[in-house]
């Protein structure tokens, strides 16, 4: 990577990083600060925190470009490729985020509990025309998939952006299965 590359990307990192900070007040809940520089990962992460806010729901967090892309899973994910998950886009969140766990407090963004339900690593297998293309040019494009490596998810899953938000949808390979109830079967922590 060149130094101008890595520049730009910090700059991006911050900006991305904002409205994560204006949100939040960190003297008071206990969710990670963006620390300043980067942070070194080896792979790609991605975790679903389940987060019982107002309303219970699932946070689908996927490590791109130093940031973790971020969307609220009212439904949570299945395993059942007839299912169509809505996922809306939220703030993304600094890698830091990935371990967090922990009481949101009263008052606060997203005030209640998270835990972390599944973490792993992903693959990014996005293609455009037939070519290969980058998990942020996916995004931004508005199709992406993705291979997970989780303790609790696995297999392919696609990402794709509608009118109404996006959909998150198992695709069918060997790892879906649409008998399974995943979120009931394993409702705990993973960490
Ligand atoms: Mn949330």
């Amino acid at each position: 990577m060149k130094d101008s590359d890595l520049l730009r990307s910090d700059l991006v990192n911050s900006d991305s990083l904002k409205t994560y900070r204006e949100k939040r007040n960190f003297g008071v809940t206990a969710e990670p600060e963006p620390s300043g520089g980067r942070t070194e990962t080896h792979g790609q992460i991605f975790v679903v925190q389940k987060h019982s806010a107002r309303s219970l729901h699932y946070d689908l967090r996927l490590e791109v470009d130093g940031v973790l892309k971020s969307w609220a899973v009212p439904k949570g994910p299945s395993t059942d490729p007839k299912d169509k998950r809505l996922a809306i886009q939220t703030e993304d969140h600094p890698l830091e985020y990935a371990s967090f766990e922990g009481t949101i407090p009263e008052g606060q963004y997203g005030a209640g509990t998270v835990i972390v339900w599944d973490t792993g690593s992903y693959k990014n297998m996005s293609k455009k025309d037939g070519l290969d293309i980058t998990l942020a040019q996916a995004l931004e494009n508005g199709h992406a998939a993705i291979w997970l490596e989780g303790k609790k998810l696995s297999g392919g899953y696609a990402l794709t952006r509608t009118l109404r938000g996006w959909l998150l949808v198992k695709m069918r390979d060997e790892k879906a299965d649409a008998k399974r109830d995943i979120l009931k079967e394993s409702p705990g922590s993973v960490l």
